[in-house]
């Protein structure tokens, strides 16, 4: 079995006590990692603090080309590195390819946005004064990552860190730590300056508390459960920390009766099964209206039932294993309540074989709304349906939930399309499509699904300062 070192001053330190990696296709461990105590991560954040003074002052087209290079190493070890994220998280390997593809495609969106730091000049009001807003890079970065892309979102806050001129220090899940650590390989093969980026593992909360605590982290971005975040909310309340929060989700999808039945259908399907249903936006709660409800209901079931589900890296698998006995457990209990409250269980609905963490992909219709599964992540491949009669009554079902990552809605009437995209409670917003996150569009929480936005414009400014200078003139 490998064991694995962590990235920090530049060199690969091996470390214990070690974190055993978990294959969640079988239960197996595949690998050791690596960890440090707290003292070693102050470390690591003043070696980032050194760094950053001489990154800072490259151009934003040389920092740029860093993260080309980057994004070419990754291309070029596309296959090992799907391999890895399919053995460390279970997707199949189709969907980790599909993760590199992101991965790529943000790095090399930020290569370019890093030349758009732009500021402003603001006309003047009084004589002899001129105003201009300056965008400076804030310092360094703490990032903290979850389990569920463990590649892509390590990049989605380190890409903008470092376009816009700051140096990061990355705290991986201790599930997947292995895809950072191919991160920190392709960064180091890119001849990435020293300390511009580190990886670090150990105890979340000690590593948590160090990047809030101590004053050369200048802020903390963090993805992961709303649970955590409010824990970060509150620690950082004592030093003023500033944080960006991609929280947990509760998407709802709305099917209306105009649109083509198969299209809904498949939308919804590609919503709920990506990533095994272990995403952040994975449709959780489907809302169909009454009129093609049954016929819905038959034919997005005959659909669950087609989908082929096992080890990520049998080929033609599209549903993986759940990543810990936790998430099976945490999605047993929400179909068994759905089914105590009065659902319907169309198909699945069990365990599956006696290793690993597999669930059948199942389908409860008929699900009443004080359901745990209408009110919480279920994080599965367990797609809850219920009925609507009017668009009104569909709108208050979607926003009636504390979280606001995402929603979906399937409709033909570009009318209703307008009004449902103006009133429903959501960072993002698919309309008639069911994969919508781009590297070019912001992305983020509104309520508990977070603070702030990472990707398109906004996910470079995220990493920025703004910073107001009056200039007094003998003009
Ligand atoms: P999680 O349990 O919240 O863990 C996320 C990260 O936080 C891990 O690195 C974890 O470390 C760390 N952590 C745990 N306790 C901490 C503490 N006290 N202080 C600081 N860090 C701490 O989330 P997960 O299970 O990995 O991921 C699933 C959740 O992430 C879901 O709720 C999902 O919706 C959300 N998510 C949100 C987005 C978004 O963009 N909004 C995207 C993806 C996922 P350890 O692993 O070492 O415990």
């Amino acid at each position: 079995m490998k064991t694995y070192p962590l990235f920090l001053d530049g060199e690969w330190v091996e470390s214990g006590p070690f974190q055993a990696v978990i294959n969640p296709a079988n239960g197996e461990t595949i690998a050791q990692v690596s960890t440090v105590d707290r003292a070693r991560v102050r470390g690591a954040i003043g070696d980032a603090h050194t760094a950053f003074e001489s990154w800072r002052k490259l151009p934003g087209k040389t920092r740029g080309g860093f993260l080309h290079a980057i994004a070419d190493e990754i291309e070029k070890r596309a296959d090992d590195l799907a391999r890895t994220i399919t053995l460390e998280n279970g997707k199949s390997l189709a969907q980790s390819k599909g993760e590199i593809g992101m991965t790529v495609d943000h790095l090399r969106w930020f290569a370019e946005e890093a030349r758009r730091a732009y500021g402003r000049i603001i006309p003047h009001q009084v004589d002899g004064k001129r105003h201009l807003v300056i965008k400076s890079p804030m310092g360094v970065i703490g990032a903290i990552t979850p389990c569920n892309f463990p590649l892509v979102l390590a990049v989605r806050k380190a890409a903008p860190a470092w376009a816009a001129g700051n140096t990061v220090v990355l705290k991986p899940a201790e599930q997947t730590p292995l895809s950072a650590i191919a991160l920190a390989e392709c960064a180091a093969a890119a001849g990435l300056p020293k300390n511009v980026l580190q990886v670090v593992l150990g105890d979340p909360a000690e590593i948590g508390k160090e990047f809030l605590e101590n004053p050369l982290c200048r802020k903390v971005t963090f993805t992961g459960s709303t649970e955590v975040g409010r824990l970060l909310i509150a620690g950082a309340a004592q030093t003023v920390k500033p944080l960006s929060l991609e929280l947990g989700g509760n998407a709802p999808v709305l099917i209306f009766d105009d649109i083509d039945l198969s299209r809904a259908v498949e939308g919804a399907l590609i919503a709920k099964t990506r990533n095994t249903g272990q995403s952040c936006i994975a449709a959780n709660r489907i809302y169909v209206q009454r009129s093609i409800y049954d016929q819905f209901v038959e034919a997005f079931t005959s659909r669950m039932k087609s989908m082929k589900f096992g080890d990520g890296l049998e080929s033609g698998v599209e549903i993986g294993p759940l990543i810990d006995e936790q998430g099976l457990a945490k999605a047993l209990s929400h179909i068994e309540n759905a089914v105590a409250n009065g659902a319907r269980l169309m198909c699945g609905g069990r365990r599956s074989g006696d290793k690993g963490f597999f669930i059948e992909p199942t389908v409860i219709a008929d699900v009443s709304p004080d359901s745990l599964c209408m009110h919480e992540e279920t994080f599965a491949p367990v797609a809850a349906i219920t009925s609507f009669e009017t668009e009104e009554q569909a709108i208050e079902m979607a926003n009636s939930s504390p979280y606001g990552l995402s929603a979906y809605a399937f409709t033909a009437d570009l009318d209703r399309a307008f009004r449902l995209m103006e009133s429903l409670e959501a960072g993002t917003i698919g309309i008639n499509d069911g994969v919508p996150s781009t590297s070019n569009a912001p992305f983020g929480g509104v309520k508990q699904s977070g603070w702030g936005r990472e990707l398109g414009s906004e996910g470079l400014d995220a990493f920025l300062e703004t910073k107001h200078v009056s200039l007094g003139l003998n003009l």
